[in-house]
C-alpha cells in the first residue's frame, strides 16, 4: 500500500482510505494508494510553508548540486521507474524510458539555470539605483495529468525548486506512483524534507483543496480545459498565480510539395505517440487536394504495420489506453465519426488477439472525408484517432487549422520556405514544427493559446512563472 509523502516521510491518509489502481493491460487491481483529502493537503501545505524560508536560503551552488544529484538518481533508477510508469499507464516501455530520461534531463537543465537567472539594474529617471530581485513565489500547488506522469511532474517540480519554491504535488488519481518515487529520490539527493510533498487523491477533493488553500501562492495545472477553467476560477479568489496547460486539437498541414515519405511516418507518430493520449497530438491532418488520396493510402499502409502489444514488451509500438472506460469513450467517438458521415478507412476496433483481450487496447483509427465542422474534427478525442481533411488553397488550410477553440501544437510540411514561414505566422498556436513532428524541446517554451492554456512551461520562460520580481530603489 502506497502512502502519502509529506515532510520527507510516508504518511497514512487522514481518512484511512486507499484506492485501487487497475493495471490497464489486464483489468486487474495491482496496487493500492492512499486517498488524500483536504486534511492531508492542509498538512502538506503547512509543512511546505514551514520549510520555505530555509529552502530559499540554500545557496545557488548547493541547490544546483541537489537537483543534479536528483537527475543522476533518476537515471540510476531508470528501469524501475520506466517499468512502473509503463505498467501504471499502459504505455510502451520504450516510451516510458524516454520519458524518465526526459525527467532527468529536466532536473539537469533547471539545475544549470539556477545561478544564471536573476534580477536587473534599471536606469530609472531619479538619482539613485533601481534594481530587481527575482524571488520565489512561495508554496506551489502542482497538479499533474495521467498521460505523461513523471515527465510533466518534472516539468513543474524542477523549475519550481530551482527558483527556491516549495511544492505540494497532486498527481492524477490513476498515476501517482512515479511521483511518489521521485519525492523519495529527492530526499536521497539531499533536498530537505518538506520541500517536495506528494499527496495523491481525487481532483475534486485533494485537487480543489490544494487550489483553494490560502498558503498556496501559485498553481500550475496540466489537464483538461474543463477542469482548467474551474481551477482558474478557484485561484482567482486569492489572486493566485496560475499556469494552465490544457487540451488541444492540433493541425498538421501537408502541402503537395512535401517530402511524403517522411511526412506520412511523422504524421502518424505526431498523433499516435502515447496512443494519442497527448495534448500535442496533431490529430487533424490537413492534406492538399492533389496528394490527398495518395496520402490516405500511404498513411493506411503505415498504420497497418503498427505493432500493438503489451506495454512491457520491448517490441510494442502502441500499448493500451489508460483505462477501459477511456477506451470506451474513444470508441464512442469512432462511432460518432461514422454517424457524422466520415469514412473510417482503417482501425477503430479491438485487436484480435487473445493476449490482448482483457486490456484497454484499441486499433488506431483513420477517418477520411472529414469535414472541419464535424465533432470528430472539433473535440479532443485523446486517443489513437486521426482525422484526415482535404484542403484546396493555403488560405483554406490556415482557416481550417484555426477553426478550433484550441491552439497548442501544429506542424507544417512543405519544401517552400516562404510558405512555411507565412503559414507558421498565421496559425494560432503556442508551438509549431516545420518538416518534422518534433516540436517539444526542454530548452524552448511550451504552452498554448486560446483554450489550450495560459503561461508557458519549459525553457527559461517558465522561470518567470515560478518567481516574483521585487523592485528596490536606493536613493543617492
Ligand atoms: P483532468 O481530468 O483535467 O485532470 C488533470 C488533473 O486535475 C488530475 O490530477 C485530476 O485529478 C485533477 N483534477 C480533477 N478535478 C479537479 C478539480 N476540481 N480541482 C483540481 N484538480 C482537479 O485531465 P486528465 O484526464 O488527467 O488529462 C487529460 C487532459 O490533459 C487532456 O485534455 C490533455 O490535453 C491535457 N493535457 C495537457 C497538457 C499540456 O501541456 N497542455 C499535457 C498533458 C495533458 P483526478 O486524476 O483525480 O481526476
Ligand atoms: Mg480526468
Amino acid at each position: 500500500m502506497e502512502n502519502l509523502w509529506i515532510g520527507g516521510d510516508r504518511v497514512a491518509p487522514a481518512s484511512g482510505q486507499y484506492t485501487a489502481l487497475i493495471d490497464p493491460a489486464t483489468g486487474q487491481e495491482w496496487a493500492r494508494v492512499a486517498a488524500g483529502n483536504a486534511a492531508d493537503i492542509d498538512q502538506a501545505v503547512q509543512v511546505a510553508h514551514q520549510v520555505k524560508a530555509d529552502w530559499r536560503r540554500v545557496n545557488s551552488r548547493d541547490r544546483t548540486q541537489m537537483l543534479n544529484r536528483l537527475a543522476l538518481l533518476i537515471r540510476d533508477h531508470l528501469d524501475s521507474l520506466a517499468t512502473l510508469e509503463s505498467r501504471n499507464t499502459g504505455k510502451p516501455i520504450r516510451e516510458a524510458r524516454e520519458e524518465v530520461n526526459l525527467a532527468a534531463d529536466c532536473f539537469e537543465y533547471y539545475a544549470g539555470a539556477i545561478n544564471k537567472v536573476g534580477g536587473q539594474t534599471i536606469p530609472v529617471a531619479a538619482a539613485g539605483t533601481s534594481f530587481t530581485w527575482r524571488e520565489p513565489v512561495g508554496v506551489c500547488g502542482l497538479i499533474a495529468p495521467w498521460n505523461f506522469p513523471i515527465a510533466i511532474t518534472a516539468w513543474k517540480v524542477a523549475p519550481a525548486l530551482a527558483m527556491g519554491n516549495t511544492v505540494v504535488l497532486k498527481p492524477a488519481s490513476q498515476t501517482p506512483l512515479t511521483a511518489l518515487r521521485l519525492a523519495e529520490l529527492a530526499i536521497a539527493a539531499g533536498i530537505p524534507a518538506g520541500v517536495l510533498n506528494v499527496v495523491p487523491g481525487s481532483g475534486s477533493e485533494a485537487g480543489e483543496a490544494l487550489v483553494k488553500h490560502p498558503l498556496v501562492r501559485k498553481v500550475s495545472f496540466t489537464g483538461s480545459t474543463t477542469i482548467g477553467t474551474h481551477v482558474m476560477q478557484l485561484a482567482a479568489e486569492d489572486i493566485k498565480r496560475v499556469t494552465l496547460e490544457l487540451g488541444g486539437k492540433s493541425a498538421n498541414l501537408i502541402f503537395a510539395d512535401a517530402d511524403l515519405d517522411k511526412a506520412v511516418l511523422k504524421a502518424m507518430w505526431s498523433v499516435l505517440g502515447n496512443a494519442g493520449q497527448d495534448c500535442c497530438a496533431r490529430s487533424r491532418v490537413l492534406v492538399e487536394r492533389p496528394i490527398y488520396a495518395e496520402f490516405v493510402e500511404r498513411l493506411t499502409a503505415a498504420f497497418q504495420t503498427l505493432k500493438i502489444g503489451q506495454p512491457l514488451d520491448e517490441a510494442t509500438e502502441i500499448g493500451c489506453l489508460i483505462s477501459a472506460q477511456h477506451r470506451d469513450r474513444v470508441a464512442e467517438y469512432i462511432q460518432l465519426g461514422q454517424t457524422e458521415g466520415a469514412t473510417l478507412v482503417w482501425g477503430g476496433g479491438r485487436p484480435v488477439s487473445d493476449e490482448l483481450a482483457t486490456g484497454a487496447y484499441l486499433v488506431p483509427a483513420i477517418f477520411a472525408d472529414v469535414h472541419p465542422e464535424m465533432r470528430i474534427a472539433q473535440a479532443e478525442i485523446f486517443g489513437p484517432v486521426v482525422c484526415v481533411l482535404p484542403f484546396e488553397t493555403e488560405a483554406a488550410a490556415i482557416a481550417i487549422a484555426n477553426n478550433s477553440v484550441y491552439g497548442l501544437s501544429g506542424s507544417i510540411w512543405t519544401q517552400d520556405i516562404s510558405r512555411a514561414l507565412r503559414v507558421a505566422r498565421a496559425i494560432e498556436t503556442g508551438v509549431l514544427s516545420i518538416n518534422t513532428g518534433h516540436s517539444v524541446h526542454l530548452e524552448a517554451p511550451f504552452g498554448g493559446v486560446k483554450r489550450s492554456g495560459l503561461g508557458r512551461e519549459l525553457g527559461l520562460a517558465v522561470l518567470e512563472h515560478y518567481s516574483e520580481l521585487k523592485s528596490v530603489f536606493i536613493a543617492e
